[in-house]
């Protein structure tokens, strides 16, 4: 294969990630604007050392829009001790910053989706710059890598943690391991529809353990679902070896989405009458939601129907739809 040379990152970290201690810094990136002419874009980090052991780098607000993680790594952050740790915890809240300082799924600065723009490019735009920067610098230095996700302002999700079935079964069964030890009430095997691009498969090529999360969504949390986040990033931590302390272990039911009958998509725009709610068993044939045709009364709405027998692991929130919008995801419980 013809491997391009990429140059440097031009992202400088303001913290020393193999010093020992708690440093509080930033990823500092150059972004020449209107509004800041020599200005940066500069992403928050925390890193928190103590000696030889592994390294769990944790991000939230990949998209920007997904506030458990962001909630549960902003309060690790200000709380994580050194000597609670054997090894070195990296945190990166808010991972696509000017997203997350926006409140929008994607940058506001080049409309880049994080989760859609790895490896990322160093020449690229703010959203590639800082995916490569995760490619070539932050995941290298990682054993394990926790990525949480919620649904965003369009979707809505039963709180579940989760990891993808993987060619290499010992790191498939490592990283479901982790999934159990979070500890959210519903646990994933997860199957993705658009897997190209994503951070989760650019950790996973790399051979790193990745566990990922769909927490809520609504573009907003809840406290039971920032409770569920925070323990979780605990868990993970504790289980990996890295923070002092046993498993608080708890109740989940595993989930499977078996192939892509688990997705329902709109294809009229309207308004949506949800017939099932979040954990709900629906049966092959139900009709899972009625999109009605806003202009009119009289007209027959359209049924969107399940595709297969499961329960209810997400749908869309708003109250409106579009054609081609996520109506709902069926999962199947794993016995
Ligand atoms: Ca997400």
């Amino acid at each position: 294969m013809l491997e391009r040379t990429l140059r440097p990152s031009p992202i400088s970290p303001t913290v020393d990630f193999s010093a020992e201690g708690v440093q509080h810094g930033f990823l500092r990136l150059p972004y020449s604007r209107d509004d800041s002419a020599w200005g940066s874009v500069m992403t928050p980090l925390t890193v928190v050392k103590n000696g030889d052991g592994p390294t769990a780098l944790l991000t939230g607000g990949n998209h920007g829009d997904e506030y458990e993680g962001p909630i549960a790594l902003f309060d690790l952050a200000r709380t994580l001790k050194a000597e609670d740790v054997t090894g070195r915890v990296i945190i990166v809240p808010a991972m696509n910053y000017p997203a997350f300082a926006a409140g929008t799924r994607t940058s506001p600065v080049d409309k880049g989706n994080m989760n859609r723009s790895f490896p990322g490019a160093p020449d690229g735009t703010v959203t590639q710059k800082i995916a490569d920067y995760f490619q070539r610098v932050l995941l290298p230095l990682a054993d394990i890598v926790l990525d949480f996700h919620s649904g965003g302002r369009t979707l809505d999700f039963l709180p579940f943690c989760a990891a993808h079935v993987l060619p290499d079964k010992m790191q498939e069964a490592k990283a479901f391991d982790l999934v159990s030890a979070f500890g959210a009430p519903w646990s994933m095997k997860m199957l993705e529809i658009d897997a190209v691009g994503m951070y989760d498969t650019a950790a996973e090529e790399m051979g790193k353990v990745f566990v990922t999360t769909e927490l809520g969504g609504g573009g907003t949390a809840t406290a039971k679902s920032a409770g569920i986040a925070k323990r979780g990033v605990a868990n993970v931590l504790k289980a990996a070896g890295i923070l002092k302390g046993a498993v608080v272990s708890s109740e989940t039911t595993w989930l499977d989405m078996p192939d892509g009958d688990c997705f329902s998509v709109a294809l009229d725009g309207g308004m949506i009458e949800p017939l099932f709610d979040l954990g709900d068993r629906v049966q092959k044939g139900d009709v899972v939601a009625r999109i009605y045709p806003l202009g009119r009364t009289g007209v027959e709405p359209e049924e969107v129907k399940a595709k297969m027998d499961g329960i209810l692991a997400a749908r869309h929130f708003p109250g409106l739809v579009k054609p081609g919008d996520c109506v709902s995801v069926l999962a199947v419980a794993v016995e």
